[in-house]
C-alpha cells in the first residue's frame, strides 16, 4: 500500500478510490473471491465504478448486488456489477465450499452453526442431512466431526452438483449424496442424528422422525418463528410429531441462528428423541 493509505480502513480506501460523492454501503460480505453488497442509492448508475473500487481494495474478482433469497430452493437474486464469473470457492474452518453466488445461497449469518456442526464428535454416528444444499452442515460434520456416514439429501439440481464437487474437493468418503425430495429419498430408521436446516420446516418433521433409528437419536430442528412464538412453537411441533412417531422429546438446547426479518427469527433446537 502507498504510505498515505496504510492507516486507512478498507472502507475509506474504497471511498477514496471512487473519488466522488456516491452513497456506498459501509459493510459487505466476502464469499470466496466475490464481494456481496446490499442495494445502495444509485447502484444502477454507478454500479461498475463502485464494484471496481470494492474489487480492487478487497482483492476480489467479482462484485454483486444482493436483492434477496427466494423460493423452495432458497435461490438468491443478484446483479453482477463488476467482474465475470460468479463461481467461487469459499474456505471456512478448513472446509472448501464451491458454489455459484448467482444461483446458490450462502448465508454468512449461519457461520456459527456451521462451526458448531463441525465440533460435534460424530465418529460413531450415522447422520441424515435432509436439506444438504451444497454441503453447509454435511461438510463440517463429515470432515471435522468425522461422521461414520452422512446421507445428504438435496432437491435442487444445481446445489446437488456443487454438493458432489464439494465432496471431491474436500476429499471426503463418508458422505452418500442423494438427489431428490427428502420425503421420497431419505433413508428410514437409520440415523443417530438428523439435520433439518431449512426455514419452513414443520411439514418435514414427519420425515425427520422416520429417518431416526428405532432407538432414537438427536434432531437439529431449524425453523423461522415470530417473536411471540419464540418460547413455545417449535417445542410444541417437536412434541406433536415425536408423539406421532413414537418418541419422547427432551430439549437439549435452543439458539437463535440469526434474525431473519423484522420480528422473525431463525432458531435451531437440538432435541433428543427416545422411544416411548
Ligand atoms: N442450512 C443451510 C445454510 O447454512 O445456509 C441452508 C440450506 S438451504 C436453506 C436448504 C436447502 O434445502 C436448499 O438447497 C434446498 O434446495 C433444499 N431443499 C428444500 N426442500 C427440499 C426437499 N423437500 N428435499 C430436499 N432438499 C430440499
Amino acid at each position: 500500500l502507498p504510505k498515505r493509505d496504510r492507516k486507512k480502513s478498507p472502507y475509506e480506501r474504497i471511498v477514496n478510490k471512487i473519488g466522488k460523492e456516491i452513497e456506498i454501503p459501509n459493510h459487505w460480505e466476502k464469499i470466496g473471491d466475490t464481494v456481496i453488497l446490499q442495494e445502495f442509492k444509485d447502484w444502477k448508475k454507478y454500479g461498475y465504478e463502485v464494484g471496481k473500487a470494492f474489487a480492487e481494495v478487497l482483492k476480489a474478482k467479482t462484485v454483486v448486488i444482493y436483492h434477496g433469497t427466494y423460493g423452495e430452493f432458497r435461490e438468491p437474486r443478484i446483479t453482477k456489477i463488476f467482474g465475470e464469473s460468479t463461481e467461487t470457492i469459499h474456505i471456512e474452518n478448513g472446509i472448501k465450499y464451491k458454489l455459484d453466488i448467482a444461483k446458490i445461497m450462502f448465508s454468512s449469518g449461519n457461520v456459527d452453526e456451521r462451526i458448531r456442526m463441525g465440533k460435534i464428535d460424530a465418529r460413531d454416528e450415522i447422520i441424515v442431512d435432509l436439506f444438504a444444499g451444497i454441503g453447509y452442515f454435511t461438510l463440517p460434520l463429515a470432515k471435522s466431526g468425522r461422521a461414520k456416514k452422512i446421507y445428504a439429501c438435496e432437491k435442487n439440481p444445481i446445489a446437488y452438483r456443487y454438493l458432489l464437487e464439494n465432496i471431491e474437493l474436500n476429499q471426503l468418503e463418508n458422505i452418500i449424496p442423494l438427489f431428490g425430495d427428502n420425503r421420497n429419498i431419505s433413508p428410514l430408521k437409520i440415523a443417530d442424528r438428523v439435520i433439518m436446516g431449512y426455514i419452513h420446516t414443520e411439514p418435514f418433521l414427519g420425515i425427520g422422525f422416520k429417518a431416526l433409528k428405532k432407538e432414537g437419536g438427536i434432531i437439529h430442528y431449524h425453523n423461522t418463528i415470530t417473536t411471540e412464538e419464540r418460547d413455545w412453537k417449535m417445542e410444541n411441533e417437536l412434541k406433536f410429531y415425536g408423539e406421532k412417531y413414537g418418541f419422547k422429546i427432551s430439549i437439549i438446547s435452543k439458539r437463535v441462528v440469526k434474525s431473519y426479518a423484522p420480528h422473525i427469527w431463525h432458531v435451531v433446537i437440538d432435541a433428543r428423541a427416545t422411544p416411548k
